[in-house]
């Protein structure tokens, strides 16, 4: 058997470092087998899945040194490696289930489920999918197609017992079935859910062991009994624990950024982020810290894997990428490695519009750019004093300002200063003493070059940590405070707060 592995991510956001942890683990046990390693888009959610954040992810995937045998960029096979280009094959598939008996339609409109969940919870019941659709008769269903219903396909589950499923770290799991929902498969609109799309593709792109993040456990006995519907034999799964923040919570960018652009952007090495990722939950034989990719292939064995929850630390980040670029970069790779960064022609140019016209000689540059170029600013005690703002004011358009710019789709220039714009007016405050804290959270300064030119030359990772950062600085809100600001955020653009400061 040829090992095949792959990493499947959803293109909804920015290239998450979750995902390059899960794909390197992948990347290097498919190696090690001397097996291969695919990449698979999985954007079956048409609304928030991206062009921008499939371009991201793989472009951050890429930067890090993982090499796909087969993907939507290099083709394969077993193409196309993007779901939404599978066109009708899920269609069959589903189609197939309910010929078969182990699925069936359910035209239970949105109100009609919803007032469902809503008597579960009267009830002090879990709301869960109540199987109503399984009462229709034949002649039912074929009258409410005739009518041209929109309806979805659902997915039997077994009324009581126990899935039991093999997890090669954890051994066996067991889930009650009477906690798995019978889950929605192909939508109204036709197209498959995540599990349909994945559990599919899996089987058609013949791979052999499926090593995600330990948030799949729960659909495992989803996929397991589609398998079993299906007459297909079932990859081998792994599940590898979670990242965590140093508190132990999950992996978050409210606590600690995310996204790879991030680390890109702060400067730190493709070779040492790798490295360190490889060490979220596995170590080399001799307990080295520092090691290369191919010295990880060597010696990788997914079964040596911990499973208490790897925490991954910026500080160690930190202290790992200092040897990398201590012990690894002679001078002249130094000065090639700044440059790609960015002491380059290209980027120089970007600068340039924003400083030109401040400059008297060339020696004024660094003081004026240096924030251009540097991770975090250094805040003074009152940094962010202010004739007229208090302090609350100040952290509330720190906090405002972040989450309107983490909900901004498009980073330019006249669209990051017409949503900061807006927020001003529906706050209140004149633009001129809006952009003050501003300006220092992200200058350093409260007279510095373009406020909004200077984000984008920045990128939204390192504007949005410096956000965080300028809040924490004044004291950022307190667990109650927090709410109280999630809702008159809300309130102000006139939407419900349940998005206010949403993960995504
Ligand atoms: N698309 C899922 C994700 O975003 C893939 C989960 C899996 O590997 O099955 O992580």
């Amino acid at each position: 058997m040829t090992v095949r592995t792959r990493v499947a991510p959803s293109p909804t956001g920015d290239p998450h470092v979750g995902t390059a942890y899960i794909a390197l683990f992948n990347y290097c046990f498919a190696r090690r087998h001397g097996g291969q390693f695919i990449l698979r888009i999985e954007d079956t959610d048409r609304a928030r899945s991206t062009a921008a954040s499939e371009t991201m992810i793989l472009d951050a995937l890429r930067w890090l040194g993982l090499h796909w045998d087969e993907g939507p960029d290099v083709g394969g096979p077993h193409g196309p490696y993007r779901q939404s280009e599978r066109g009708d094959t899920y269609r069959g598939y589903a189609e197939q289930l309910v010929a078969q008996g182990d699925a069936f339609l359910c035209f239970a409109t949105p109100d009609e489920l919803d007032a469902m969940r809503r008597a579960q919870l009267a009830r002090g019941e879990t709301p869960k999918y109540d199987g109503r659709g399984l009462q229709l008769t034949d002649a039912e269903i074929q009258a409410r197609l005739a009518r041209g219903e929109p309806h979805v396909i659902r997915m039997k589950i077994p009324a009581d017992g126990v899935c039991r499923l093999q997890d090669r770290l954890r051994g066996e799991i067991e889930i009650a079935w009477s906690q798995v929902d019978m889950q929605v498969l192909l939508k109204a609109d036709g197209l498959p859910t995540y599990h349909l799309a994945n559990v599919v593709d899996d089987h058609l792109m013949g791979i052999t062991h499926v090593i995600r993040g330990e948030e799949w456990i729960n659909s495992a006995p989803k996929h397991q009994l589609l398998y079993r519907y299906f007459g297909w034999q079932m990859p081998e799964l792994c599940h590898l624990p979670l990242l965590r923040n140093p508190d132990q919570s999950k992996l978050s960018k409210r606590k600690n950024p995310t996204s790879i652009n991030y680390y890109r952007a702060m400067g730190y090495l493709p070779e040492a982020l790798l490295n360190y990722l490889g060490r979220m939950g596995w170590a080399m034989p001799d307990e080295a810290e520092k090691f290369t990719l191919d010295e990880m292939l060597a010696h990788f064995d997914l079964d040596k894997v911990h499973l208490g929850g790897p925490v991954f630390d910026t500080a160690k980040l930190d202290w790992l990428n200092g040897r990398w670029i201590r012990e690894n970069l002679d001078d002249a790779a130094f000065a090639d490695r700044v440059a790609a960064w960015a002491l380059n022609r290209n980027h120089l140019e970007r600068v340039v519009p924003l400083i030109k016209d401040r400059v008297e000689k060339f020696s004024d540059i660094a003081p004026i750019a240096s924030f251009l170029l540097s991770g975090l600013p250094a805040l003074g005690a009152d940094a962010f004093a202010h004739k007229t703002l208090s302090t609350d004011d100040c952290a509330r358009i720190l906090q405002f300002s972040a989450w309107t710019l983490e909900a901004l789709g498009d980073w330019r220039r006249d669209p990051i200063y017409q949503a900061l714009n807006e927020l001003a007016v529906a706050m209140g405050h004149k633009l001129r003493d809006f952009t003050a804290p501003l300006y220092v959270a992200v200058a350093g300064a409260t007279s510095a070059p373009p406020l909004f030119d200077s984000m984008v030359i920045l990128g939204p990772d390192l504007v949005r940590a410096r956000l965080r950062a300028a809040l924490a600085h004044v004291g950022g809100p307190s667990k109650k405070q927090l709410k109280q600001w999630q809702q008159d955020f809300a309130a102000l653009r006139g939407t419900h707060g349940d998005n206010a400061g949403a993960e995504g």
